[in-house]
This record gives structure tokens, sequence and C-alpha cells, in this order.
């Protein structure tokens, strides 16, 4: 795609570095038969390839952004689906990071869209903030019809829809701290703690440290670790965001340095696919463009990290039906599509494929909270396709996609280290049906 940015308008590096991406755009338009948005509504400005004319127009004409392009800017999931079809390479990422943080930067949303975002930046990275907000959030459930009344309210409808009826405990095995492997040694490795799954699922993490230590890899939870800052990011905000990429970084290269790591675990692929991009995040930044690139060159979501050991023979082999859903920050964002299959499948899981596995299930990080509608069609949309394997229970890597999947499921949805630890020898995962297991035998 031509482009016609002036030089003063080059000088800038992120200006820079978004003439590059679209210059790679050859507007084929392939991308736009896999978008969600496009896919669900039907208008080429909520494809790819209409968003990134209209993200080019506002750069080019350095002018603040308007009504226009944060409507259609903000019904893109960020799913990066677009980024898996496209034949050219165009960093599709990068570009709408971009339009966001400029969004930020020049315009001015109606009042309450600022507060529920500026509520949503306060609260959903702090685990202390989120465990009371969720409290509060019992209280307002009756109210849910009446917010969803309300076209400004109706956000905060879908906030308290999303908030579970019990809040489990907090995880003494989060607290900074080693966790010893058993038996040899095999490796040594530190876990991001996080912040939303860390609330609504401690067990995540609590099942991942307990299955690799049994499998001899030491565990560390560094002190000092936090959001990984995807949910501020997607909002456009910039500065938060790199505060915490900056805070987690520091973590982890003191763990590198105080006795070496061999990968940065994560088990929430939305987090994953922001870590693996910290060292371009923090490129500019002279005191942390190194630091930052080793630990993304270090990130593992949980499944490329168990499909490159050893690992033993499995304790039983369940056989049951598991319909594997691939989150889009897993698939997209990291292009880890075989691994978790593989794992599932050697563990004794037989594994279906929902159709449509690309199309995002409209949970997008605060996508489901700011955009109910479209996500709802996309979660119906999703579990229709996901009933339709006939599997006993749902597999995926992302909190953000068990709760929303959740949601209107009739079937279990865990996360597949849950799955996979209860094959190698742990319990049999919350939620699970002892049906699931008669059906099995
Ligand atoms: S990120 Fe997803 S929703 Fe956004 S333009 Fe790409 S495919 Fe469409
Ligand atoms: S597929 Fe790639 S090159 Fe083609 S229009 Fe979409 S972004 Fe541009």
């Amino acid at each position: 795609m031509q482009t016609n940015f002036s030089s003063a308008q080059l000088a800038d590096p992120h200006v820079a570095e978004s003439e590059k991406i679209l210059r790679k755009c050859v507007h084929c338009g392939f991308c736009t038969a896999t978008c969600p948005t496009y896919v669900t509504l039907g208008n080429e400005l909520d494809s790819p390839r209409g968003r990134i004319y209209l993200i080019k127009d506002m750069l080019e004409n350095g002018r603040p952004a308007d009504k226009e392009i944060v409507t259609h800017i903000d019904r893109c999931l960020s799913c990066l689906a677009c980024m898996t079809t496209c034949p050219s390479g165009v960093n599709y990422m990068h570009l709408v990071d971009h339009a966001r943080a400029h969004i930020q930067e020049t315009y001015k949303r109606p009042l309450l869209d600022r507060l529920t975002r500026a509520m949503l930046a306060f609260v959903l990275p702090y685990p202390q903030r989120f465990r009371a907000a969720l409290k509060l959030a019992k209280l307002g459930k009756p109210f849910i019809g009446l917010f969803e009344k309300v076209p400004a309210l109706k956000p905060l409808g879908a906030m308290l829809k999303l908030a579970p009826a019990s809040i489990p405990a907090v995880s003494p095995m989060a607290s900074p701290g080693v966790h010893a492997g058993q038996g040899t040694k095999k490796g040594r490795v530190a876990i991001l703690t996080g912040c939303a799954q860390s609330v609504l699922d401690p067990a995540i993490n609590d099942t991942t440290i307990s299955l690799l230590t049994r499998l001899g890899v030491e565990v560390v939870v560094p002190p000092g670790e936090g959001c990984c800052g995807a949910l501020v990011h997607h909002m456009g905000r910039e500065e938060a965001a790199l505060a915490s990429a900056r805070q987690n970084v520091d973590a982890w290269t003191r763990a590198i340095d105080q006795g070496g790591l061999d990968a940065i675990i994560i088990t929430a692929s939305g987090c994953g696919t922001t870590i693996k991009d910290y060292g371009f995040m923090l490129r500019l930044d002279p005191a942390y463009a190194d630091k930052a690139a080793r630990v993304s060159s270090l990130a593992r979501d949980i499944t490329e990290y168990l499909a490159a050991i050893d690992l033993p023979e499995p304790v039983h082999k369940l056989g049951i039906i598991v319909a594997y859903h691939s989150a889009c920050s897993m698939q997209h964002g990291q292009k880890i599509t075989r691994q978790p299959k593989e794992l599932l499948a050697r563990a004794g899981f037989i594994v279906r494929e929902p159709r449509e596995g690309h199309l995002c299930c409209g949970s997008a990080g605060t996508y489901n909270i700011l955009q109910p509608e479209i996500s709802a069609r996309l979660r119906d949309r999703k579990v229709k396709n996901i009933e339709a394997t006939g599997a006993e229970i749902v597999a995926t890597g992302n909190i953000g996609c068990i709760t929303q999947i959740a949601s209107a499921a009739k079937l279990p949805v865990v996360h597949t280290i849950k799955l996979l630890d209860w094959a190698y020898g742990g319990p049999k995962p919350e939620g699970v049906r002892d049906e699931s297991l008669i059906a099995a035998e």
C-alpha cells in the first residue's frame, strides 16, 4: 500500500513503525473472511482491511481520532485472526496497538465510557481490588436487567453477569517463593501469577506448579510480579502497560540473576502474547530493551514447555472426549496450535476440534464487558460449534475463554493443564462431572 507520511511524521518511531506495516498491506482482503467482526456485522469498516484504511487515514493526516474510527477500532477484538490469514505478513497487532494509544491520547469518550474504562483499569490488574469488586458485584446482581436496558450502562450489566457466584480462597502457592522439584532436577522456571486468573481460578497455577514439581521442575514465584499489562494495553493505556511490563521484567531479571531460568511459564495465553511482545513494547527504552527482549525469549505457554520436555506415560488414560478450544491469543497471537492437542491426546483424551475454530469466542480481555452484544453473538456461535462435537468436557488455555464459554455452555470448561494433571496422577478437576468418567468407561 502506498503511504504518504512527511519526514517530520516519520521522525516519530511509532509512526515510522506503523508506516512500515501499512506498506506491506496489498489490499487483497483475504483477512476479511476470517475476521469475527466482519463475519458478524458484514461491514467493511469492521474488517481488518477497513480498519487498516481508517488507521492509515488518521495517522497520515495527523488527525485526532473521531467517533467513526473509535467505533470501528473499539469493535476489533484484537483476536489477530487477520494476522494468521494475511499472506503479506502485515503486523496488524502493532498497528492496532498504535491506533488505540492514539485514540487514548486524542479522543474524549463520553463520560460513562470513560468512567467504565477507568474503573476496569483501576480494578482488574490488581487481585485484591478485583476480589473486593467481585464481592461487591454480588450486591449488584439483582439489577442486571435494569442496567441492560440503558445503553450506556450495558457494560456494567455485562460485568455483573460475568462475576462468579463464589470466589475461591487466595492460594498460598501463589506467594513468592520456590517450589522444589521432586527427584532428579529437570529444570528451573518462573511462573506468572497474573491478576484476574489468580482470583477467578487460582487452581490453574496451583495445578501447574504441582504437575511441574512432580515432573522434577523447580518452580519459582518471583517477588514483585504483577499483571502482564495486556488489559490496559488493549485499552490504549500505553504508560500503564509499559509500567507493568517493566515491573515484571525487573522481577524476572532478578530471578534469572539469582539462579537462572529455563523458561517463564504462563498459563493464560492472553498474557503470553503480551509478554512475548515485551521486547517490542520496550524497544525504545534503553534501560529495558535488552532485558525485555531476554524475558520475551524465555516466555512459554505451559503447553509449549511441557511439549518440549520428556514426559512419562500418563498414570491413567481416561479416554474422555474433549473439545479443544484454541484461544485466539494461543493460535493467532502465539501460533501455538499443535502442542495442547498433542499433549491431551498423548495423555489419553480423545480430542475433537469444533468447527470455525479460528473464530474468537468473544471474550478478548475486556471486550465482553465493553462490547457485550457482539461478544454474546460470538459466544453463542462458539458454544453451538463446541456442543456439536459431542464432547464431555471443553479444554482451553485462557481464563477469559473459560469464563466466556462457561457462561453459556452446558459442558464443564476447564484449563488444559487440569486435564493433563489429572491424567498424570493429579485430582479430577473441579466441575468435571462423574458422568464424564462413566461415559468414558
Ligand atoms: S484482530 Fe480480529 S477482530 Fe480485529 S481486525 Fe483482526 S480479525 Fe478482525
Ligand atoms: S490479508 Fe493482509 S495484505 Fe490482504 S488486505 Fe488483509 S492485511 Fe492487507
